[in-house]
């Protein structure tokens, strides 16, 4: 009988240590809390296809989508994650690709998420979706459809990392650095 207990015992130890180190992982990566209903990290439930915003005319892939709670409704949260460490307040860039992917999510999923999350090596930034930067979404979102058509682009940066990784490298007719 003293076995039985002491297997038990044991049993409970081994699984309450599994839930202290699945939270501490989670914690580790930064992730809000919720379920992971998207990732583009292959690290996860893999969905391959993209978000995509028919009304807008957007197509996005976060690198985690992550279902959460918003007083007694469900949101879904994008969660971008950036390896280079970025001290400070994120750049605009990246604020407004997070603030993209909120838009798409308000477009499929009929509510709009209150916030996005920017993860860096130096740790997670809250961004809040608010008006004013779905309104610079769509701005910008237009100025792009323009420049498409537009017959010559100035580059808007003069960032060498950035071209050096660009997949419009060869045919840029802004003059990759
Ligand atoms: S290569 Fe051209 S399109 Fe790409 S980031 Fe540089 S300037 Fe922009």
């Amino acid at each position: 009988m003293q076995l039985l207990w002491l297997l038990a015992l044991l049993l409970l130890c081994a699984g309450l240590a599994l839930v202290w180190m699945a939270r501490r992982g989670r914690h580790a990566s930064g992730l809000p809390a919720g379920a992971v209903v998207y990732s583009d990290t292959g690290a996860e439930q893999a969905v391959p296809a993209p978000l995509i915003s028919r009304r807008y005319g957007l197509i996005g892939k976060p690198d985690y989508l992550i279902e959460a709670r918003q007083g007694t409704a469900r949101t879904m949260i994008p969660v971008e994650v950036k390896s280079r460490n970025r001290p400070g307040t994120p750049p605009s860039g990246h604020i407004l690709q997070l603030a993209t992917y909120c838009l798409i999510i308000e477009d499929i999923y009929g509510s709009a998420p209150s916030h996005g999350v920017l993860r860096d090596a130096d740790g997670s930034h809250t961004i809040a979706y608010t008006p004013d930067l779905r309104r610079a979404v769509l701005e910008a979102a237009e100025r792009i459809r323009a420049a498409r058509t537009a017959p010559d682009v100035p580059r808007s940066h003069q960032d060498a990392g950035r071209c050096a990784h660009c997949g419009y490298r060869q045919g840029c007719g802004s003059q990759a650095l």
